[in-house]
């Protein structure tokens, strides 16, 4: 069934009104008919809204509402990926595939050893591009949330960022030895907070170069733990992706 995000302000009583690119992809598409099933998100992370379709306008769609159901597809956790920028459109991919693996913010970080570079306006558009990408993958994977990509950060702001938003806080390393940290840390994940709110989790990905000794300290020294992602170097679009599959297995599938 098609799944789209819509603004609660849309939602007035039984009805939505669907405008925007999501139309034509109904209408013209899909070819969806009156009568027609959209499940539907209005942000809130546990709610499920099924309408029907009722009439295409010019530029709209007219829906009804025909129920709700309490139905959450996000993860016990809200992870945080700073990936180290990687080259051309890798960013796309990571994004992509994180988004499907059940992220809650992406942050680009522009670490020592990246080779792209992106000044003001540049990012600003690749931001809007990857918020596009982030926007046509939760719909997708029938995410509740659209994750948010932010503008890049240089490596210290990506700190101090994840020190307010991340209880457990990892760095994937390339030079670390596994020495059952990783797991352990992981466990914890499990407990609950005392007030019941989702944790925080950050993971900081090098970028193909991977990090610089200097990095590794300055995160440490912020509460940063390096952590191993077993015997192989992975490459840089596939080691986020790797542990936020740990995330589902560890505390999704029963
Ligand atoms: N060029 C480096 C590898 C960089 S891999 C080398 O040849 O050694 C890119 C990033 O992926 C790393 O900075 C790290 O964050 C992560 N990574 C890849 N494999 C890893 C592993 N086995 N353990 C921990 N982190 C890993």
């Amino acid at each position: 069934m098609l799944h789209i995000f819509a603004d609660p302000a849309d939602m007035q009583g039984d009805l939505l009104t669907v405008r925007g690119p999501e139309v034509n992809h109904m209408k013209n598409v899909l070819r969806m008919k009156p009568g027609d099933e959209v499940s539907v998100s209005d942000g809130r992370q546990d709610k499920d809204y099924r309408y029907v379709i009722t009439e295409f306008q010019e530029d709209a769609a007219v829906l009804n509402l025909v129920g709700v159901e309490e139905k959450d597809t996000e993860l016990p956790v809200l992870p945080y990926l700073f990936q180290g920028l990687p080259k051309g459109e890798k960013m796309e991919l990571v994004i992509q595939k994180a988004v499907e693996l059940g992220v809650y913010e992406i942050i680009p970080v522009s670490m020592r050893r990246c080779v792209a570079k992106l000044d003001e306006k540049r990012a600003e558009k690749k931001a809007e591009r990857w918020q596009k990408v982030a926007e046509a993958a939760a719909m997708q994977s029938k995410r509740r949330v659209i994750p948010r990509i932010h503008m890049p950060m240089t490596m210290q702001e990506a700190i101090r960022y994840a020190q307010t938003c991340a209880d457990v806080r990892v760095l994937p390393y390339e030079n670390q030895q596994d020495d059952g940290s990783t797991k352990a840390l992981l466990e914890t994940l499990r407990e609950p907070t005392p007030d019941g709110k989702k944790k925080g989790v950050a993971v900081f990905i090098g970028p193909e170069g991977g990090f610089e000794e200097e990095e590794v300290k300055e995160a440490r020294e912020a509460g940063i733990r390096p952590i191993s992602l077993g015997k192989r170097i992975l490459r840089t679009e596939t080691a986020g992706l790797m542990f936020l599959s740990w995330l589902t297995y560890l505390l999704e599938i029963s």
